[in-house]
């Protein structure tokens, strides 16, 4: 394996915040960085050494960007999978690989492959016909959520469904949205609508001598789809979170996979089920910036650059809350106030626009307790607003 070393340069493909955080750590270590994103001045591009300004499937800017770099990475999954094999047919190294991409942007072969490890998914099937959607309403039931096989996050691309008509107009929308990304095979998938008591995720790292460390169980709420709060340690028994770690050890071993990545899982009654497996630093796992010794930022650098991945040592129980746009401006106002407690930390990624339901930036509050974490950051975020 050799050895990228500082002064050397990481390619990043997308410019948000994940690419922002990424790089900052990646400066902070002594390597330079360059990224490409379509939008100009992108929050990864604010910080970068260098942006080249273009989609994410100009495959010759995309060459450009491998020509640049010493070693490339995404923050975002939904980077074309071609993009990923221009580069590697060049000889370029990229962590993940294509093949990591490949499953994980694409909900049935996903969920097919996490099946096939013998763990625990909500019940699916892959919907191509309305007739399709009838045998999954009789062999899975309702309420049940359809969701395109690639092109979604947070939310998009999905829609819950409680009766046959419901089911049957969500497939024609669906079959809509499927013609502006399209791909071989089904383009949806039928899944159990599960009543979870809790949703958790679990942040993973692997270096290519096949090194495997993971973070602690984090516990998630989402708002519309949206990831709103992240609680760390998670409040669940030592077997839920020894179950979580060997699924996420499954998972990182059989995808090979070299960097970050990040299982989301639904926690119900007993058992976990996996819902996704994004292959990048996670919104989950933002925390680690305040409240590790080493965030998940620095362990992607460490690991795509073949330097040594370390256990996380957890500093302090953390919560972090995500700062959306509401549409009533684009300046956030209120920041002094909360600042003046030590414990709250404020992180922004220079988003020019605050459109409702973009994430802005988040806040990390470091406390003895997550309950009391949580309590602070609510309040926190409660004094700010957009105008
Ligand atoms: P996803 O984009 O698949 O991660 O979905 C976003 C959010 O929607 C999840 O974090 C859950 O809160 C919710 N969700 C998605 N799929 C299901 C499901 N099958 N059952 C219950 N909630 C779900």
């Amino acid at each position: 394996m050799t050895l990228i070393g500082p002064g050397q340069t990481i390619g990043i493909l997308g410019g948000g915040q994940l690419g922002r955080m990424l790089a900052l750590e990646a400066k902070r270590m002594g390597y330079r960085v360059i990224t490409l994103d379509p939008e100009p001045e992108s929050p990864c591009g604010q910080v970068a050494d260098a942006q080249i300004v273009a989609p994410y499937d100009d495959l010759e800017a995309v060459r450009q960007l491998g020509r640049a770099a010493d070693v490339l990475t995404y923050e975002f999954e939904n980077v074309s999978a071609t993009s990923v094999r221009a580069l590697e047919a060049e000889g370029r190294r990229v962590h993940p690989s294509s093949a990591v991409l490949a499953i994980t942007q694409h909900r049935l072969r996903e969920k097919t492959f996490v099946a096939s490890l013998g763990i625990g998914v909500p019940a699916f099937r892959a919907v191509a016909s309305v007739e399709d959607v009838e045998r999954a309403a009789r062999e899975i039931g309702f309420p049940a959520v359809l969701k395109a096989v690639s092109g979604g996050y947070d939310g998009k691309g999905q829609i819950v469904v409680r009766t046959l008509e419901e089911a049957r107009e969500a497939f024609g929308r669906l079959t809509a949205h499927a013609r502006g990304s399209p791909t071989e095979g089904p383009p949806m998938i039928w899944e159990q609508w599960v009543s979870f008591a809790k949703e958790v995720s679990m942040i993973g790292v692997r270096d290519e001598r096949g090194t495997l460390v993971t973070y602690p169980l984090v516990e998630n709420t989402h708002v519309n789809n949206i990831l709103d709060t992240s609680l760390v340690p998670a409040r669940v028994s030592p077997r839920v979170e020894e179950e979580a770690r060997q699924i996420v050890r499954a998972i990182g071993e059989h995808l090979r996979i070299v960097g970050v990545y990040c299982v989301e899982m639904f926690l119900r009654e007993d058992r976990l089920l996996v819902n996704e497996i994004a292959p990048r630093p996670h919104n989950s796992g933002h925390y680690t910036l305040d409240a590790c010794m080493v965030s998940q930022f620095e362990n992607h650098v460490r690991a795509i650059c073949g330097l040594p991945i370390v256990a996380p040592l957890l500093r302090s129980p953390a919560v972090m809350v995500n700062l959306l746009g509401d549409g009533r401006g684009h300046r956030l106002m209120g920041v002094e106030r909360i600042l003046e407690d030590p414990r709250v930390r404020v992180h922004l990624y220079g988003k020019k626009e605050a459109r409702p339901g973009r994430k802005m930036g988040h806040l990390t509050v470091l406390a003895e307790n997550v309950d009391e974490a949580l309590d602070l950051a609510r309040r926190a975020r409660g004094q700010l607003q957009w105008g």
